[in-house]
């Protein structure tokens, strides 16, 4: 059905052809049914006209038998001269079709004559040319012998000659009987009109001198035929020719008695012709019609046949031209379907790669701007597929209705969306892109749902970035990740951001792989009392990678956090610090204080709470010994969310520090509002402190802020005696450095603490 439907116009001609093929068959058979109904025809014709003519002629030898006897047996003398015989003249009454009867003695010479004859205009039979050849014929054959139709005079009329030799009983010829059949009698076959038409004719002809004895043709008499005959040339041809056709010698078709059928030529014309030998009198009987008629006959029926098909062919066309439409439209609808995307009815990827090709083989330079909603999967776990959907059919239609007409849409991915635009400088592209995000980020209506997004943007330019669809396409991609990771809604690709993708998919490839293969451990590092005596200490991940070796956890953890990563991360860390502290706490008896990095992404987790409580749970640590390191970003986003989950976590007894402290944006007054016990005075802080007013002066108004807010404060990244001493002095009570011990393995941790002087200082 497939093959049919792809190649409909090739059985178009297929039934067509077959079409074409059955008219042929029909017609051939047609025309034989034509030629062989002729054929027939002229057959019985043929034989009808030799019957009559035979037993016409048979009767009238009849008649001459029966005289015959009776003149030899009543009449003595009867070759006398000048003797009328009454028997003469009641025969012609008798026998209407005999015009004229006479007796003539066997040298040609008439004696006896019926009284309608003169006998004196009366030729001498054997001399006579038209009547010399049948009389020596009548003398030598016993049966009665037919002469050359002709006019006589003497009777002044066209008759057929018959003769029959009087035999003694000796056999010697005492007489010859010899009559007319009169022509024009209307009573035998020679007075019907056995024609029809002008192509067709029936002809008499005798064998042996090849004269026509007789002919029914339009507008043709015994004046005309007569005259007519077939020399032996021709009729030696004729032999030749009907031999030819049946296959059988002339003289078993003679002896046969019933017609044969030919087809014959004459002056350029074909002719049916059927022939019947009548044996006793010589004859041929010779029906035949030019093939002309069975030609027109034909023609008709060509004519009725081809304005049929010509009929069906062209409403079959008509029908197969109205499927291959509707095909054609099914075709192209689902080729619209597959270059489209449902939800949005924008170009989908196939589409968007298409309009690529059209774009590059015109040669023309453009941009390829791909869009990607911000935190999109957050909308669908709040709000579920549906609204999802709604929003970025919205987002769809709000892009559509922000760049240019003649700029094309497409939707690349769930969130994702790329603009296909004809100008090509970046800084041209870079500012129109950030008035676009600048649009974008304006609150709008998703069904329900009233929605402000975000958008990140990558850009590349054709022919500048790459020279393929596909790697112009990757090319807006590292954009776009770029974009996502520098915070900046906008960036135009350069070639340098390759590396760092590359890098980014390397990476989170690998860990993807290393957390699987238990590639990464936990180290911790002391944090340490002004006395230099260890209070607590910060977990932190470490990954060895086969191939990238040793692989920054601020570097990892980024990556982690963008490919979906983080969470089985995050549970991990959680699980084996939890462990491994619970280990130290039973070997030291006493309890010390774990920190424990946690990302934004994981404490988004809906039971983040429950999680953490229940590992707690298993390794039997009080939720008063856990500190949860977080980070000001935590805030960027529902910030109500935030601070409840961070109640909860307080109200059950756990610590939350606020990590990287003073890097943010958070304002000191907004740091009122939060549920936090710890503030961890970031390294770049603390570098400088001893030469910087400026962090100095910082350090000194977070010191201020925690003792009014009664926090705790820990100064991280301490390196030399002289930071630890300002800290001191400025107030800061807890430390974490490397100038206090470095970040290591449990078993080593545990090693130093047991020692009395466990600080490296
Ligand atoms: P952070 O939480 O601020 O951790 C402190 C970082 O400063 C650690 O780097 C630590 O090794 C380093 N440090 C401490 N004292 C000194 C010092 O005296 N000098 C110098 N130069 N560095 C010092 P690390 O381990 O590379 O971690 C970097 C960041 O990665 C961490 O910053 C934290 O944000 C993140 N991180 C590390 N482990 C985890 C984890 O298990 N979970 C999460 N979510 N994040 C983690
Ligand atoms: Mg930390
Ligand atoms: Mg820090």
């Amino acid at each position: 059905m497939a093959i049919i439907k792809r190649n409909i116009w090739a059985l178009f001609v297929l039934v067509l052809l077959g079409g074409a093929a059955v008219l042929s068959v029909s017609l051939a058979a047609r025309w034989q049914t034509i030629l062989s109904d002729e054929q027939a025809y002229q057959a019985a014709r043929a034989e009808l006209v030799g019957q009559a003519v035979e037993s016409l002629l048979r009767t009238q030898e009849l008649v001459l038998d029966v005289i015959g006897r009776e003149l030899l047996r009543r009449e003595e003398g009867l070759l006398d001269a000048s003797r009328q015989i009454p028997l003469l003249d009641s025969i012609l009454e008798v026998d209407p079709i005999l015009r004229g009867f006479g007796l003539a003695r066997p040298d040609g010479q008439l004696v006896r004559v019926s009284t309608n004859l003169d006998l004196d205009r009366l030729p001498n039979l054997l001399t006579h040319p038209a009547t010399r050849q049948s009389f020596l014929q009548a003398l030598d054959s016993p049966a009665m012998v037919v002469g050359r139709t002709y006019y006589v005079e003497a009777m002044d009329a066209w008759a057929i000659p018959i003769r029959k030799a009087l035999r003694t009983e000796t056999d010697e010829v005492k007489a010859v009987m010899t009559a007319g059949l009169r022509l024009g009698s209307g009573a035998t076959v020679f007075d019907q009109v056995l024609h029809d038409g002008d192509s067709d004719g029936v002809i008499l002809y005798r064998e042996n001198d090849g004269y026509v004895q007789f002919m029914s043709r339009e507008g043709v008499g015994p004046e005309q035929y007569s005259q007519v005959f077939r020399p032996e040339s021709v009729r030696q041809q004729d032999r030749r020719l009907l031999e030819e056709q049946l296959g059988i010698p002339v003289e078993e078709v003679k002896a046969r008695g019933r017609a044969v059928v030919l087809s014959t030529q004459r002056q350029g014309q074909s002719f049916v012709t059927a022939a019947q030998f009548i044996g006793r009198y010589g004859l041929w009987a010779i029906s035949e019609t030019s093939m002309a008629p069975l030609y027109r006959q034909f023609g008709a029926y060509l004519s009725g046949y081809l304005l049929v098909f010509v009929v069906l062919a062209t409403v079959l066309f008509w029908l197969f031209r109205i499927i291959d439409g509707a095909e054609r439209y099914r075709r192209a609808e689902l080729l619209h379907l597959s270059r489209h995307d449902e939800l949005t009815g924008l170009r989908n990827r196939p589409g968007l790669l298409d309009r690529l090709d059209e774009l590059m083989a015109q040669g023309t330079a453009f941009s390829l701007v791909v869009v990607n909603i911000d935190n999109f999967k957050g909308i669908n776990d709040r709000f579920g597929q549906e609204s999802g959907d709604e929003v970025l059919a919205a987002f769809g239609r709000r892009l559509r209705s922000l760049v240019a007409k003649t700029d094309d849409l497409a939707r690349l991915g769930s969130d994702e969306f790329a603009v296909l635009t004809p100008s090509a400088e970046p800084s041209a592209v870079e500012h129109a892109c950030r008035d676009l995000a600048r649009e974008l980020a304006e609150t709008f209506q998703a069904g329900r749902l009233r929605l402000q997004l975000t958008a990140s943007i990558g850009v590349a330019i054709y022919p500048g970035h790459a020279d393929s669809p596909n790697k112009l396409i990757r090319s807006a991609h590292v954009a776009l990740y770029e974009a996502k990771q520098s915070r900046n809604a906008v960036c135009v690709y350069r070639q340098d951001m390759d590396l760092e993708y590359l890098r980014r998919l390397q990476v989170e490839q690998r860990l993807r792989y290393g957390l699987a293969a238990g590639a990464l451990h936990m180290v911790y590092q002391p944090q340490v009392d002004a006395e230099g005596t260890p209070v607590g200490l910060e977990a932190l991940v470490r990954w060895h990678d086969e191939e990238l070796g040793d692989v920054a956890p601020s570097e990892f953890v980024e990556v982690a956090e963008k490919s979906g990563l983080m969470v089985p991360l995050g549970d991990w860390v959680l699980e084996t610090s939890m462990r491994e502290y619970s280990e130290l706490r039973r070997a030291l008896g006493a309890a010390l204080g774990l920190a424990i990095n946690i990302s934004v992404i994981q404490f988004r987790q809906p039971d983040f709470v429950a999680r953490v409580m229940a590992t707690l749970a298993r390794y039997g640590v009080a939720p008063q010994e856990l500190v949860l390191e977080i980070t000001e970003t935590l805030f960027m986003s529902s910030f109500a969310q935030v601070v409840e989950k961070l109640t909860q976590l307080r109200a059950e007894g756990i610590r939350i520090s606020m990590d990287d402290f003073g890097t943010g944006y958070s304002s000191l007054s907004l740091l009122r509002k939060l549920p936090i016990d710890e503030l961890k005075i970031d390294k770049s802080f603390v570098d400088n402190i001893l030469d910087d007013e400026k962090a100095h002066n910082m350090i000194e108004s977070i010191v201020a802020i925690a003792t009014s807010h009664h926090m705790e404060l820990v100064a991280e990244g301490v390196e030399q005696k002289g930071q630890a001493e300002t800290l001191v002095r400025l107030g800061c009570r807890r430390f974490q450095g490397y100038y206090f011990g470095r970040p290591m393995s449990m078993a080593e941790f545990r090693e130093r603490l047991l020692q009395p002087d466990g600080c490296d200082h």
